[in-house]
């Protein structure tokens, strides 16, 4: 399971955002990014406006980084979105959001995206029943997500305290004692809360 190992919280300063990648702590005051709203390094007060190929290249590694996944497997998002109907940049962002371990996270099963994949990569989840070890594991409307008895604890502690900030989208029906998740339906771009301009990442592949 390729992972991406660059200190958590410089990558939000880096990007200027929070992205979520420490699970409850994201939500406190000790947030990175709401101690040091600042880029990391010396230097950050030289840096000025971004140019139009440097924001576009930010907000594809913001997103790449807020989903965890390696640039290869991002380009390869990228490339089979252009093969979808409809608008390339939402396309990108719902294949994104139906990796499974985007779902774990958004039913709060997942303190962040990191703890998520780990349940996956540990065997411990299920879709209709088969075993799944792969955290990009494309997700379908109707699958039903299970969570093995032995990871239930870790489920429920974060249903508790994590829920608490968050809100489950309206396409997941989620079961937190019994570790279960149902996909009701696709999600829709206004399904994913974060701030994204797609339009960007699209316009820099696009090149
Ligand atoms: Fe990012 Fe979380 Fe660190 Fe805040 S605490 S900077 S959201 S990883």
């Amino acid at each position: 399971m390729a992972t991406i190992t660059e200190p958590k919280c410089k990558l939000c300063r880096r990007e200027g955002v929070k992205l979520f990648l420490k699970g409850v702590r994201c939500e406190t005051a000790k947030c990175g990014v709401s101690k040091r709203n600042y880029p990391p390094g010396e230097r950050h007060w030289r840096r000025g406006k971004p140019s139009e190929y440097g924001a576009q290249l930010r907000e594809k590694q913001k997103v790449r980084r807020m989903y965890g996944v390696l640039e290869r497997t991002f380009k390869n998002y990228y490339a089979k979105a252009t093969k979808t109907k409809g608008a390339t940049g939402v396309a990108l962002l719902i294949r994104l959001e139906t990796r499974i371990d985007n779902v774990l996270y958004r039913a709060c099963f997942g303190a962040s995206r990191r703890q998520a994949r780990m349940l996956v990569g540990h065997k411990h989840v299920a879709v209709n029943g088969k075993r799944v070890n792969r955290a990009g594991y494309q997700v379908s409307a109707g699958d039903v997500i299970t969570v093995e008895e032995g990871s239930l604890v870790i489920v429920r502690t974060n249903a508790a305290e994590v829920a608490k900030a968050r809100t489950i989208p309206a396409w997941l029906e989620v079961e937190p004692e019994a570790g279960k998740i149902t996909v009701a339906q696709m999600p829709r771009r206004e399904d994913i809360p974060e701030a994204i301009q797609e339009q960007l990442i699209v316009e820099l592949y696009g090149k």
